[in-house]
């Protein structure tokens, strides 16, 4: 296999976006986060982002229909021959089967789909920490992963900001809301043989490992 396709499964706070980046400088492919494609289209204040704002400051989904539009416009501007990891996204099994029949027609199978495992309490501990640049949608969390200069990305030099939907009572919807449509996509990528188990409890630098490893037996396969 040249390059992998691969999608980070996982409730939000287990560190996927991270590791996402961290993956795609280190096996050089392209990570596309559906949470921050969305939040692009907001900034932007397009016509997509004005359709979404209200989903995603409360912690629901956007439909599937919507949301897939997007990510499959996305994966059309990737790089032809990079592999990429889609992160956030499919997030139901109507987009995972959505998915699965844009690909089909692309000719690019999937070849993994990383489930990022966390409990709940420190879920919420991560997320509520989280910081998130205006600019560049660079994330830093204050517990483990600070700036180096208070308030300010490391990149681009921009504000960080703590996302709306970041605080406790949308967090309670968005596990809800994971719980309810997307924990089905573990049986579903079961089935198909495509599901690998992260232990997301660790520092990044050792997940980074866990993922790494995972990735170089779909390279060797
Ligand atoms: P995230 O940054 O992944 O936590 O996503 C932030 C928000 O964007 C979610 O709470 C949803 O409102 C929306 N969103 C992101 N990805 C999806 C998806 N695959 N399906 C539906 N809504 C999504």
């Amino acid at each position: 296999m040249a390059r992998p396709r691969l999608i980070f499964l996982g409730p939000p706070g287990t560190g996927k976006g991270t590791q996402a980046a961290r993956m795609a400088t280190r096996y050089n492919l392209t990570a596309c986060s559906s949470g921050d494609a969305l939040r692009d289209e907001i900034r932007e204040q397009s016509e997509i982002g004005r359709q979404v704002n209200e989903y995603v400051e409360s912690g629901t989904l956007v439909p599937d229909e919507l949301i897939t539009d997007v990510m499959l416009a996305a994966i059309d501007k990737f790089p032809e021959s990079s592999g990429f990891i889609l992160d956030g996204f499919p997030r139901t099994v109507p987009q995972a089967e959505s998915l699965a029949v844009g690909m089909e027609k692309r000719s690019l199978p999937l070849d993994g789909v990383l489930d990022f495992q966390l409990d709940h309490r420190k879920i919420i501990e991560r997320i509520t920490s989280r910081r998130i640049c205006s600019n560049c949608n660079r994330t830093y969390n204050l517990l483990f992963m600070p700036p180096a200069v208070a308030g300010q990305c490391d990149a681009c030099g921009h504000k960080l900001l703590q996302r709306v939907d970041d605080c406790e009572d949308v967090i309670a919807t968005r596990l809800a809301t994971y719980e309810e449509l997307t924990v089905p996509l573990v049986s579903y990528y079961t089935t198909r043989n495509l599901l690998h188990r992260i232990d997301a409890d660790a520092a990044p630098d050792q997940v980074a490992e866990a993922v790494a490893a995972v990735i170089d037996r779909l390279l060797e396969s």
